[in-house]
């Protein structure tokens, strides 16, 4: 047996630290020297410091590391869900080698991704084969692996979320197998796995249906946010992707709408101007001096909202789909089914304004189509998203607390990845496939590898 020098004995004990894998694990990285590496999500409210953090570069590799994980583990992505989704003190996961384009077929109009892949590498990626993803949700800094897993989605009321752009995708489960799962094979962990919540396995690759590429037009305007409720029938039919962001402490809402457009792209705006900082810059300064006169406030935000106006913008669909939010906030956000969006959102505004809810961040209005996805939002009937945001040096505890029952009196389901306090027992009543979800999860991971203490709330595992 040949021995180790000192040297090269602390070299592998670090190595083995690095990577979480490699036999008797244990033992060694009790004895190894170590290096934390904290974690925390885009707002800063979640956080946690995991034993190991790993980026495998391969399937096998991911396999083995999943067999040998120190503690639960955790997949992670771009790190923009504001739930407990991620936190660990055990092993975190992300997947940087998993990403691109990996195949294509335009006659079908499908693609294959990494799982890992930024999604705002996706556009340009798909643009060049003549492709496009139907429907985008409001930012594009997400992963596709985090983006599908807590069923994020857009607006437009024949759209649904990327979920359901999913045809097929490959696990990597809690035994270290890896799974090639679609409609034909596997077709009840494809069934789950399409909003998995990171709690059946690694997603590596991913299968989309995609449209031909596309342009779009934006139009914003700013109305009184009663007419746009009233109107609402009527603007979600005549437009592809209709929202609005309504101007709390105000009475009116920036509307926004999207339709597709063969004319040509105006000029392309310049990046510091996206993100709506100076929008919400001059909601947060009129907020801080208005606070303690609400009506002066009033009046002034309804007088700044009228004089409003914004440019038409026309680009690639990704493009315009997809905005810069560089002002940090905590969001919670629930979907109701679609005739309760109108009521239930003015319960949340005379809410804030009869108890005088120390906020200010506009209140995001959305509308998505029906899937059939176990754990999706949208399961079973068109909803209405409703997100209320807090800024993110504002505590939200209070805020939220107060808005949330009036989601659960319209009866809305949480977005997985935005704040909420529900468990098992207030969620499987809301998840008519609650059981479906459940038995694939127990069989993949019977040991709970992949529950941290917020899943296990959820699950009630
Ligand atoms: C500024 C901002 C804007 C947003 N806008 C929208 C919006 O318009 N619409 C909407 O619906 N949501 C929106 N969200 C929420 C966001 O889209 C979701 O929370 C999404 O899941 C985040 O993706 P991520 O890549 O950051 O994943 P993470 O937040 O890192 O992880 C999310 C979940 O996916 C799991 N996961 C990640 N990668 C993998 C993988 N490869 N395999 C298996 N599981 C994995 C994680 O374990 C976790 O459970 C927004 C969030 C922010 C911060």
């Amino acid at each position: 047996m040949s021995m180790l020098s000192r040297r090269e004995l602390i070299r592998r004990l670090v190595a083995g630290a690095a990577l979480g894998i490699g036999g008797g694990w244990t033992a060694l990285a009790e004895a190894a020297p170590r290096r934390l590496i904290p974690w925390h999500n885009w707002s800063g409210a979640q956080a946690c410091i995991p034993f190991a953090r790993l980026a495998p570069k391969s399937e096998d590799e991911l396999a083995e590391a999943v067999r040998n994980a120190v503690g639960t583990i955790r997949p992670v992505g771009a790190s923009h869900s504001f739930s407990a989704l991620v936190p660990t003190d055990g092993t975190l996961i992300s997947m940087p080698y998993f990403t691109g384009l990996l195949a294509h077929d335009t006659g079908k109009m499908q693609s294959e991704f990494g799982g890992g892949t930024p999604m705002s590498t996706m556009g340009e990626a798909l643009k060049a084969v003549g492709l496009a993803l139907p429907n985008m949700s409001d930012i594009d800094y997400q992963t596709l692996g985090g983006a599908i897993s807590t069923s994020t989605h857009g607006t437009g009321v024949t759209f649904g979320s990327y979920s359901t752009q999913v045809i097929g995708l490959r696990l990597v489960t809690a035994r270290g197998e890896i799974v090639d799962c679609d409609a034909e094979h596997h077709p009840e962990i494809f069934r789950a796995a399409r909003v998995g919540l990171g709690a059946l396995g690694l997603i590596t690759r991913v299968r989309l249906q995609n449209r031909k590429a596309f342009r779009l037009r934006e139009k914003m305007w700013v109305a009184k946010t009663d007419d746009l409720l009233d109107d609402v029938a009527t603007l979600t039919r005549e437009n592809q992707h209709w929202e609005m962001q309504i101007i709390t402490n105000s009475d009116y809402a920036a509307a926004v709408a999207l339709n597709e457009t063969e004319d040509p792209p105006t000029p392309p705006i310049d990046p510091a101007e996206e993100g709506g900082n100076d929008y919400v810059t001059a909601i947060q300064k009129l907020d801080q001096y208005g606070r303690d006169w609400p009506a002066a406030r009033t009046a002034i935000l309804n007088l700044v909202a009228r004089t409003a106006s914004f440019d038409e913008r026309v680009g690639d669909s990704f493009d315009i789909f997809a905005n810069v939010r560089n002002v940090r906030f905590n969001e919670m956000e629930y979907s109701v089914p679609a005739e309760n969006g109108p009521a239930c959102v003015r319960e949340i505004l005379r809410k804030i304004r009869d108890k005088r809810l120390p906020t200010w961040f506009p209140i995001e209005y959305r509308y998505v189509h029906a899937d059939d996805i176990p754990l999706s939002m949208f399961e079973g009937g068109p909803r209405c998203s409703i997100s209320v945001h807090q800024h993110y040096t504002m505590d939200y505890h209070n805020y939220f607390a107060a808005v949330e029952p009036i989601f659960w009196k319209y009866g809305g389901r949480p977005h997985w990845g935005k704040l909420h306090t529900l468990g098992a027992r207030q969620l499987e009543p809301l998840y008519p496939r609650w059981k479906e979800f459940a038995d694939v999860r127990a069989e993949l991971d019977p040991q709970g590898k992949f529950l941290n203490g917020h899943l296990r709330t959820v699950f009630g595992a």
